[in-house]
């Protein structure tokens, strides 16, 4: 029997039209254009459904609220397809890909995020090639996990990353292999895809959207005033984005002073790297060290998607600041390598 496939077109460059402002997204367009093209209809092709979102997003313009919206949208359908795709935007991409995971517990279907840096309606675009090869991916292969596919790789969403605004090849998976790739085959690396959950027994929806966190990349100069301001209530966690394997401006007393402070106010601090590849390893220098006594906890080698993702998720569920720590420290969905 031919599988079902549930697209949930967010928005994004993929369906976008020309206009006088710019590339905009337009209802029922993207869905004409599909209809016009025979491929999405040849043997080999899984039945499809398209439902568009009532207000089609630039994600630029998405909110946690919005990833709500996608994950309670695939929970309505969930018995009635056998795997899903998300249509959406690459400039936030990798941030819902991180956040699903998170909400989508116990999911034992595929759920691919795609979309493309050229729309379907141009005749050399990429979007053709994404969207169908989601299909067939998405229809042949249960994967239990919310992935990313572009540019012929499949990638665990919380361990992807944009690393490029114009290539094709615009995502990455820095720190874990690729689920997947797709040349002339379609190849499945089963050895890195997670086993399918044994908890909860049923689709379950957790809501992210509760927390109030944020995100700070360091630089030469950074003073402990803007850290300062960036850590005040209701702040409740903070993804300080650090130099190298984690480090930090030691030397200045009143920064440090500023992460004591807010640490001992119940702020959670997680250190990531600014580096594209590797990860945190807080001891290794004098300079991360200090932000450690500080009560700066390590991110390890997740991204900084991934760890606002997950410090919205725990401080969403409402665990407290201690327990957040702890947790930020166990891999929860695949996000964090752990020897
Ligand atoms: N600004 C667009 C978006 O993120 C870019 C894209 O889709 O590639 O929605």
């Amino acid at each position: 029997m031919s599988k079902r496939i549930y697209i949930a077109y967010n928005g994004g460059t993929i369906g976008m039209k020309q206009s006088s402002q710019g590339y905009t997204p337009e209802p029922g367009y993207l869905q004409s254009l599909m209809q016009a093209m025979p491929m999405f209809y040849q043997p080999g092709m899984p039945e499809f459904e398209v439902h568009a979102f009532p207000e089609l997003l630039d994600s630029a313009n998405m909110h946690p609220d919005d990833w709500l919206k996608i994950a309670e949208d695939i929970a309505d359908h969930y018995n009635d397809y056998d795997g899903f795709i998300v249509l959406h935007g690459t400039d936030t991409m990798a941030y819902t890909a991180s956040a699903l995971p998170f909400m989508l517990q116990g999911l034992r279907k595929p759920v691919i995020i795609t979309g493309s840096q050229i729309p379907l309606c141009e005749i050399r675009n990429d979007a053709r090639d994404n969207l169908i090869t989601s299909l067939l991916i998405a229809s042949q292969y249960a994967i239990p996990e919310v992935c990313l596919f572009f540019g012929g790789r499949l990638i665990r969403g919380c361990r992807a990353v944009k690393v490029d605004a114009k290539g094709f090849q615009a995502f990455a998976s820095p720190n874990y292999p690729l689920l997947g790739q797709a040349g002339i085959d379609i190849d499945i690396h089963w050895s890195a895809i997670r086993p399918v959950p044994v908890t909860p027994p049923n689709l379950h929806v957790q809501a992210i959207n509760q927390a109030v966190v944020g995100a700070l990349r360091l630089f030469p100069g950074i003073s402990a005033q803007v850290l300062a301001n960036m850590l005040q209530p209701p702040l409740q966690g903070l993804v300080l984005e650090a130099y190298g394997l984690g480090n930090g401006p030691a030397k200045d007393p009143d920064f440090l002073k500023v992460l004591a402070e807010a640490t001992e106010r119940g702020v959670v601090i997680v250190d990531v790297t600014q580096c594209l590849k590797g990860g945190v390893e807080i001891a290794s220098y004098a300079t991360g060290r200090a932000l450690a006594e500080a009560g700066v906890i390590s991110g390890g080698d997740m991204t900084a998607e991934a760890a606002l993702a997950k410090l919205y998720y725990l401080l969403t569920v409402g665990y407290s600041a201690e327990q957040t720590r702890e947790l930020m420290g166990i891999s929860l969905c695949g996000e964090l390598s752990v020897d």
